[in-house]
């Protein structure tokens, strides 16, 4: 029986990151990931995605996006990227492995999938947020008669002209969405507070914690933003020309639904055929479940340790795994330190 000295369950851009540290180090590792190519969950956005971060904060450890890459790379874009990383550094990825459970066995782990068990000493959970999308819920929803879909399950707007079409959440996605969406149809956009655009000359940068300090000494001469906030929603190009449409405004939400679409707090109606809810993720840590430390869909680490195990990381979930880890140009440190981690365990 195989024991490695690390697993990684999940091999998108987090795995990955990972396992460029846990190469350095020469350790004996697999990741383990589910889908049958590179790409994790970018494989199923949306078509016309781009990134709301710029190419130079869409990076992975060791080796930037190459030259001549758009401002925004857009889905295709960094998918390649992410396939090319993975070459480069011949990462040993299984693909079409998914991790069922994980059980703790001679100090180690015992990692069941639809193709066998392994075992090893440390383990890093890496799976991401896309399989666990979250709808809020509300009252009469079940009564609805249109369709629903979570933003990750949009693609485009092909079966969408003329339809009325409700777009919810007010995050980067949902900007984008709506931009596309309602080039051919009736749309309405809800957002539970007045979304946060970053001004035209400010890009994607400014999200992101290294630009910080810059972004905050030039503050004067953009008073009307107060701290730069990965929700705030960048203005690529399509989300401009959805402003310049005049179809950029938000409502706040609706009390409720009834059969033909939405009832808003004053009591007045709208029919809808259509809701897309991007309303965001939550952590995917389904595996883990029989390791009894999921609380709230949360497992308490310090930094990216398990608290309660101390040979098990988590990695790439959201700022309680890390400050930005949850995106490309954040990920990278979370994982330096989760490998330096390893390999102090493991002598
Ligand atoms: P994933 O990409 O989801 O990878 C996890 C992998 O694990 C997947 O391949 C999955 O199939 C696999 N897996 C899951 N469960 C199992 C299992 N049980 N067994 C085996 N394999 C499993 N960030 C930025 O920095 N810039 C952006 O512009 C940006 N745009 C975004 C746009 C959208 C629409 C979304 C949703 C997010 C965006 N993000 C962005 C945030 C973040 O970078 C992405 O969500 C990114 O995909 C997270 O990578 P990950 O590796 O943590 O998870």
């Amino acid at each position: 029986m195989k024991t490695y000295d690390t697993l990684v369950i999940g091999g998108g851009q987090a795995g990955l990151a990972t396992a460029y540290f846990l190469r350095r180090y020469k350790l004996d590792y697999l990741v383990l990931d589910d889908q049958a190519q590179t790409g994790g969950s970018w494989l199923g956005t949306w078509d016309s995605l781009k990134l709301f971060s710029p190419a130079a904060f869409s990076s992975l450890p060791g080796w930037a996006m190459p030259q001549g890459a758009a401002e925004y790379p857009g889905k295709a874009a960094f998918i390649s990227y992410l396939n090319e990383y993975e070459k480069r550094y011949n990462f040993p990825v299984q693909h079409h492995t998914k991790v069922l459970s994980v059980i703790q066995e001679n100090e180690g782990f015992a990692v069941a999938t639809n193709k066998g068990t392994f075992y090893s000493k440390t383990l890093v959970s890496a799976t991401g947020t896309a399989q666990h999308p979250f709808i809020p819920k509300y009252p009469g929803q079940a009564i609805f008669e249109g369709e629903q879909l979570h933003s990750s399950g949009y693609k485009n707007a092909d079966n969408y002209a003329h339809k009325k079409v409700l777009i919810v959440g007010g995050g980067n996605s949902g900007a984008q969405i709506l931009a596309e969406v309602s080039k051919v149809a009736h749309t309405e956009w809800v957002t539970r507070k007045a979304p946060r655009f970053l001004p035209d000359d400010i890009d994607g940068r400014y999200l992101f914690n290294e630009a910080t300090s810059k972004f905050l000494e030039n503050k004067a001469d953009h008073p009307d933003i107060k701290k730069p906030s990965l929700s705030e929603i960048v203005m690529i190009d399509s989300v401009k020309e959805a402003r310049a449409r005049g179809v950029l405004h938000a409502k706040r939400p609706f009390k409720a639904f009834y059969d033909k679409g939405v009832i808003w707090e004053d009591g007045t109606k709208s029919a809808c055929d259509i809701v897309i809810w991007c309303t965001g993720f939550k952590a995917n840590l389904n595996h883990l479940k029989d390791l009894n430390i999921i609380n709230n869909n949360r497992i308490e680490t310090e930094y990216t340790r398990a608290k309660h195990i101390p040979n098990l990381w988590l990695v790439g979930y959201g700022s309680w795994t890390g400050f930005a880890s949850a995106t490309i140009y954040g990920v990278g440190k979370t994982a330096r330190q989760t490998v330096h981690e390893i390999v102090d365990y493991l002598a």
